[in-house]
């Protein structure tokens, strides 16, 4: 397994953006938008983006020009980078501002301390009104105040509500950035209220040489299989490594074939159920006579009939629903093998 540092936060200093970022970072900083919404599918860098739009809009350097990204240098992009800015809040799951090194609310943190509760996956509504209070009170630094909220699909629908008003009549210098790897699960007055913007795509040079800085310790072919594995994207192919599941990928689609549970051991339900929308997909890509686009055509087994993956698919998307918190984790993923060999060995 190779070491991803998370939480050190290299990618919050506007000189280490990746480069199809700050390309992307130039233009919505021209914006005047005070709310925007960065959309697209995961692992294009959605968070790192609206982390520096953040920052940008914050920064106190002197004689900074409209659209200039942050210096880095200034005290409120050192606040930024040690997470503790006055100015800007952020709404995200615990679990994840824990391992990104964000600190929770003094309540929050305590009790999860004091065991009460689990650290929640989802955007608690109480972080959001914490979140509302904040944007009624003046700018501590003066330069304005920001909320980012990311990945916005995890505020339900109580939590949505609650930041509605704010959204729309956004008090003085407030400006809001909410980034989504799924904008089709937002409510449409979330997403009504919000300039949207869509993710472009690194090229396979930018990726590659984004994933070579940050996972300095895999070999070149683990980047490019797990690039590949990603569809070009960089921050879900440093997740597939970190994971360990570049090195059974190739021989994942014969495995599966075979109904062989050992070969998948080392995969959670959901990287499964991840290899396996990607193995779906790319067998519906050869069938029509299409590059498969996540596995090398030379590992995949000879499609099985339209009807046969119709109903894989099916079976992959009722999955989807319920894999994040599964009954027995290790029957799921028997279930998961013997659902894939037995439509890949499907003739009719
Ligand atoms: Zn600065």
């Amino acid at each position: 397994m190779t070491d991803v540092t998370e939480d050190e936060g290299p990618l919050d200093h506007p000189d280490t953006l990746p480069a199809w970022l700050a390309e992307q970072r130039s233009h919505l900083l021209s914006l005047p938008a005070h709310a925007l919404l960065l959309h697209g599918p995961s692992g294009l860098g959605q968070y790192e983006l609206a982390l520096s739009l953040a920052q940008s809009w914050l920064c106190e350097k002197p004689g900074r020009e409209q659209g200039e990204p942050a210096c880095g240098m200034c005290p409120s992009c050192q606040q930024v980078h040690s997470r503790g800015h006055t100015d800007l809040v952020v709404l995200m799951p615990e679990t994840l501002m824990l391992s990104l090194g964000w600190p929770l609310s003094e309540k929050a943190q305590k009790d999860i301390d004091d065991k009460k509760r689990k650290a929640s996956q989802e955007i608690r509504i109480e972080s959001v009104r914490e979140a509302v209070q904040f944007a009624e009170l003046t700018s501590g630094r003066g330069r304005g105040k920001v909320i980012l909220v990311y990945p916005a699909e995890a505020m339900n629908a109580a939590s949505a509500n609650a930041l509605l008003k704010t959204l729309e009549e956004p008090q003085g210098s407030l400006r809001f950035v909410l980034a989504t790897e799924a904008a089709h699960e937002l409510l449409p007055t979330i997403r009504s209220r919000c300039q949207a913007f869509a993710l472009a795509e690194p090229t396979p040079n930018q990726a590659l040489a984004w994933l070579t800085q940050y996972v300095p310790g895999a070999s070149p072919t683990d980047r490019e299989t797990a690039l590949h594995a990603s569809g070009n994207r960089p921050m879900d192919a440093a997740k597939i490594i970190a994971s360990g599941a570049h090195s059974v990928w190739a021989a994942l689609p014969l495995a599966l074939q075979k109904g062989r549970v050992d070969a998948v051991s080392g995969m959670s339900g959901a990287q499964l159920l991840d290899a396996q929308h990607k193995l779906c997909h790319d067998l519906w890509a050869v069938k029509l006579g299409a590059a498969p686009r996540f596995y090398a055509a030379q590992d995949l087994p000879k499609p099985p009939p339209a009807r046969a993956l119709a109903a894989w698919a099916e079976q992959l998307k009722t999955l989807s629903r319920r894999i994040d918190h599964p009954f027995k984790p290790e029957l799921l993923i028997e279930d998961m093998v013997q659902q894939a060999k037995q439509c890949i060995n499907s003739r009719v």
